[in-house]
């Protein structure tokens, strides 16, 4: 849409309202809104101030004067406002006189957009898809801490669905186990009406989805695949995602959570990243002669994203708790391999003949990283291992197609692992980012303050007493 359409477009629907939405450090959108007057064509170039200094990760409180500029082309209608009002996906910008402004280098989507930029004047390629696969567990709002939900976090799953004793003679059989979840049909699935719901908002707000099913974790975990496209339309579409997942549950008086690990003994909630280069419209990662049908170029993506994994993880496994979920067992993957099929491997190559869909697959991520940040740092680590021929055979990336949760430890110790915490990966980062700064895609300021919000967060919780600490030191 230009923006004229726009104001065509909200003049039509009856806005009232319209909503400047922009993401924090950590990935979190952020909104303020204007009466409908207070929009015109200006404002498209000229942008709306705000106060900057309260945003994680933003300006401190004595330069804290900052611009959103709307992006016209992801002007939607808020689904869940009842006072008409259109919504606008904005990048941040510092004030400055007509085009002078200067994009804010610690806006992921500014970072994002001059990832395009990078790809485009490397002459690697010219543009890059993703496709987001983002799981999450919905669990009933009212009494959070009594639902059958958390009980499988607080008792022995065994004892909850198969004794009656502990739970006062209650039968627990109708309930889905740990695990069991993918994917008998109702009434063991209770959350069909609600995940059709959410697809049928996504797809009026023009984000097109391909399915929906409940997934394997039996405590109410749900996936929804919205269709691939470029680099920042794909984090807008996830942003208007988790969105759509967290207000529809809302609506329904539960609540959704793209936590990565929110149950122990069930699987935590993955995004894996699905991922491709073209140049003048042709597929470059294909080839029918190699290993799963992958080019010598998606190879060395492959290679770049293994050998900047420990960094990598740093901002798409970007909590403490994403590596309570990196671990084996789960489906989640461990083993910085690649390997076709295998779901243990870090990248996975989706089985497919059809050269416009062959990709690959990071599988790492988890939905609470920023998809901005996330994005841009899996196309900069894929570049760089292209540009430096990185071939994941010469450094023990596999390829590898056994189990690889059933290597013996004598294998296991020839390939390597993801991070075991935030903490790891975070020092990962400070050791290995030269590849983010290339073309001035991340700056070393935002790379430097991205470390330090979350370093605060592994503190907060290296600081306090966990549940199981009292079962295991108690009575020590
Ligand atoms: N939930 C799994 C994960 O944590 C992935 C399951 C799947 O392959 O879809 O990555
Ligand atoms: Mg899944
Ligand atoms: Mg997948």
């Amino acid at each position: 849409m230009t923006p004229e359409e726009v104001l065509q477009f909200a003049k039509e629907r009856g806005a009232k309202m319209v909503d400047f939405k922009f993401v924090d450090l950590p990935g979190t959108w952020q909104h303020f809104s204007v009466p409908l007057h207070e929009l015109d064509e200006e404002t498209f170039v000229e942008g709306k101030y705000f106060d900057g200094s309260s945003i994680r990760g933003f300006q401190t409180i004595d330069d804290s004067d900052m611009l959103v500029i709307p992006d016209p082309d992801t002007a939607f209608m808020d689904p869940f406002t009842s006072i008409p009002t259109l919504s606008l996906i904005c990048t941040v910008a510092h004030p400055g006189p007509g085009a002078h402004k200067q994009p804010y280098s610690r806006d992921p989507r500014t970072i994002a957009r001059k990832a395009e930029a990078y790809l485009r004047s490397s002459g690697i390629a010219d543009v890059s898809y993703f496709g987001p696969e983002a799981e999450f567990f919905v669990f009933d709002n009212v009494r959070f801490s009594s639902t059958q939900n958390v009980q499988y976090a607080e008792v022995d799953s065994d004892e909850a669905h198969w004794n009656n004793g502990r739970n006062g003679g209650v039968n627990l059989g109708h309930r889905l186990r740990p695990k069991e979840g993918y994917f008998p049909v109702p009434p063991s699935d209770t959350l069909q009406d609600l995940r059709s719901e959410m697809v049928l908002t996504l797809e009026e707000l023009g984000v097109p989805v391909e399915a929906q099913h409940h997934e394997v974790g039996g405590a109410g975990q749900c996936e929804i695949d919205i269709r691939y496209n470029t680099l920042v339309r794909t984090a807008d579409n996830l942003m208007i995602y988790k969105y759509v997942v967290k207000n529809t549950a809302r609506k329904h008086g539960k609540t959704a959570t793209f936590m990565p690990k929110p149950i122990f003994g069930d699987n935590g909630s993955g995004m894996h990243v699905h991922q491709s280069l073209w140049k003048d419209e042709r597929p470059l990662f294909y080839d029918p002669e190699g290993y799963a049908g992958l080019s010598q170029t998606a190879r060395y993506y492959i290679g770049g994203l293994l050998m900047h994994a420990p960094a990598l993880l740093a901002i798409a496994a970007s909590t403490t708790n994403s590596y309570k979920r990196l671990v084996p067992g789960f489906e989640a993957p461990v083993n910085l391999v690649f390997s076709k099929a295998n779901r243990s491997a870090a990248v996975r190559i989706p089985n497919t003949d059809c050269p416009s869909a062959k990709r690959i697959e990071f599988r790492p991520p988890d939905p609470t990283a920023n998809p901005y940040l996330t994005f841009a740092a899996l196309l900069m680590a894929g570049l760089d291992g292209i540009r430096r021929k990185i071939e994941p055979s010469e450094h023990g990336f596999g390829p590898v197609d056994r189990d690889l949760y059933h290597l013996s430890p004598e294998e296991l110790r020839e390939i390597g692992s993801v991070p075991g915490s935030l903490e790891e990966a975070l020092k990962a980062l400070e050791d290995d980012h030269a590849f983010l700064l290339e073309g001035d895609v991340f700056t070393t300021d935002v790379l430097e303050h991205y470390v330090e919000l979350k370093r605060a967060q592994v503190n907060e919780v290296r600081m306090r007493p966990v549940p199981i600490e009292f079962a295991l030191y108690y009575d020590a």
